[in-house]
C-alpha cells in the first residue's frame, strides 16, 4: 500500500499569509493606504462569531485595515443595506464581507446583490459568480479558490481527470465544479437526489465533498489512490469533523486534507488574497 499524504492546508495557508504580510509591509512602507477589509456580522450566530473572529485575527496579522460591523439580531434590511451602500462608497475599504447566514427575517440575496461586485470579497455577487462560469477574470469564491491553490500547490494532475464533486451549494459545490472543468477535468456534481452515489464517488480520481454531513464518505466509496478534498466542518460533542471518514478514507486515497487544518484555513488565506487583489485593481 502506497502511504497516503497529506494536503496540508494550515501550512500552505500559513506560506500565503506570510507572502501577503510582506506585500503589505511594502505598501505601507511606501506610504499608501493599506487594503481594508469590511466584515458585517449580523445577529448571535456563534459559528458565525467564530469565522469572524479568525477573519478578524488574520486581516490584523497581515497588516490590513479590517473594520467590523456588528449588528444587532433585529437589524432590518433597510439598515443593512445602508450599511452596504456606505461601505461600497467608502475608499478605505476595498473588500465587503457579510457573513452567511444572515437571520431569517432579513434578504440574503438582496444583501449580496447590493455589493459592488468589485468589493464582493466572497465572490458570492451573481456578476462574479456568472463570469467564473464563462471563464472570465472574476472574483473566486475563497473556499473553491483555496482547494484549486492547495492542489496545485501539491502538484495534483487535474487535466483529463475523473473530478467528482459531493455538494452543489453557490459558494462551495458550483463553484469548484467549474474551477475543475476550466482545468480540464471531467466533472460529475452530485446532490441529495443523486442515485447510487457510492457508484459514481468510487470513479474519482479526485473526489471534493461539500455536503456538511459528518463521516458521509466511507473508504468503499472511495477510489484507491484517489486526491480527497473534505470540506465539510461538523461540529460535533468530540470536536470538528470533516464530511469524510478520515482515519478510514485515508487507508485507500493517496492524498486527503485533514479536518481541521485542511481547507478551512485555506478559505481564510484566500480572504485575504481576494482582498489584496481587489485593492491592487484600485491603484
Ligand atoms: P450546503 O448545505 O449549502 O450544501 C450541501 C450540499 O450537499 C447540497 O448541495 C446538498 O444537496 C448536498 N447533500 C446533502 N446531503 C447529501 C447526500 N446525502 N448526498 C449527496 N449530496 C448531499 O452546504 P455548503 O456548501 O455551504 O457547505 C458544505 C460543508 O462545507 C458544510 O459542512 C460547511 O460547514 C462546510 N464549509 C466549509 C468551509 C471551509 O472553509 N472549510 C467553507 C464553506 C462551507 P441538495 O442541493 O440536493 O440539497
Amino acid at each position: 500500500m502506497t502511504e497516503c499524504k497529506i494536503l496540508d492546508g494550515k501550512k500552505v495557508a500559513s506560506e500565503a499569509r506570510e507572502r501577503i504580510a510582506v506585500i503589505v509591509k511594502e505598501i505601507k512602507e511606501s506610504g499608501k493606504v493599506p487594503p481594508g477589509l469590511a466584515v458585517v456580522l449580523v445577529g448571535d450566530n456563534p459559528a458565525s462569531k467564530v469565522y469572524v473572529g479568525q477573519k478578524e485575527k488574520a486581516c490584523k496579522e497581515v497588516g490590513f485595515e479590517s473594520f467590523l460591523h456588528r449588528l444587532p439580531e433585529e437589524t432590518t434590511q433597510q439598515e443593512l443595506l445602508e450599511l452596504v451602500a456606505k461601505l461600497n462608497e467608502d475608499p478605505k475599504v476595498h473588500g465587503i464581507l457579510v457573513q452567511l447566514p444572515l437571520p431569517k427575517h432579513l434578504n440574503e440575496t438582496e444583501v449580496i446583490e447590493a455589493i459592488r461586485p468589485e468589493k464582493d470579497v466572497d465572490g458570492f455577487h451573481p456578476m462574479n459568480l456568472g463570469k467564473l462560469v464563462a471563464g472570465l477574470p472574476c472574483t473566486v469564491p475563497c473556499t473553491p479558490k483555496g482547494i484549486m491553490y492547495l492542489l496545485e500547490y501539491y502538484g495534483i494532475e487535474i487535466e483529463g481527470k475523473n473530478a467528482v464533486v459531493v455538494g452543489r451549494s453557490n459558494i462551495v459545490g458550483k463553484p469548484v465544479a467549474h474551477l475543475l472543468l476550466q482545468k480540464n477535468a471531467t466533472v460529475t456534481i452530485c446532490h441529495s437526489r443523486t442515485k447510487n452515489l457510492e457508484a459514481i464517488t468510487q470513479e474519482a480520481d479526485i473526489l471534493v465533498v461539500a455536503a456538511g454531513k459528518p463521516h458521509f464518505i466511507t473508504q468503499h466509496m472511495v477510489k484507491k489512490g484517489a486526491v480527497v478534498v473534505d470540506v465539510g466542518i461538523n461540529r460535533l460533542e468530540s470536536g470538528l469533523v470533516g464530511d469524510v471518514d478520515f482515519d478510514g478514507v485515508r487507508m485507500k486515497a493517496s492524498w486527503i486534507t485533514p479536518v481541521p487544518g485542511g481547507v478551512g484555513p485555506m478559505t481564510i488565506a484566500m480572504l485575504l488574497q481576494n482582498t489584496l487583489e481587489m485593492y491592487e485593481r484600485t491603484l
